[in-house]
């Protein structure tokens, strides 16, 4: 596979979620939501838009309030009805060039939106 790699950029161009958007549209890129009671859990696993490594991205928001203070992780959930939106950040687990030591990222940020489906 021709894989050239990408120098690490701290970027949340629109881009890349169009790209992610794009590979969830081809299933190249999975993500599923699962929500119980006050909670939602997400998962996006696939190839990352930017740097094409495999990414596995989990979080837990709080369907009630996703700004409670303190709670990490958490306030990037976007909650509107039966939409939920969240940011990831590639977590390839690859050192990119001139990336900060415990990155392990490309540096790109992305946005997904999950429809949440209350009848599961
Ligand atoms: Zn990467
Ligand atoms: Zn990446």
């Amino acid at each position: 596979m021709d894989d050239p790699e990408v120098p690490y950029l701290k970027t949340s161009a629109y881009e890349w979620t169009a790209r992610a958007f794009e590979m969830l549209e081809a299933g190249t890129l999975i993500a599923a939501v699962l929500a119980t009671d006050a909670i939602i859990s997400t998962r996006v696993e696939g190839p990352c838009p930017r740097c094409t490594h495999h990414l596995s991205d989990r979080q837990t928001a709080s369907a009630v309030s996703s700004t409670l203070p303190g709670e990490r992780g958490v306030a990037d959930a976007d909650v509107m009805g039966d939409v939920v939106q969240i940011d990831v950040t590639c977590a390839c687990g690859h050192p990119h060039a001139g990336a900060p030591e415990a990155a392990q990222s490309c540096g790109a940020s992305f946005r997904i939106k999950f429809e949440v489906d209350e009848t599961a």
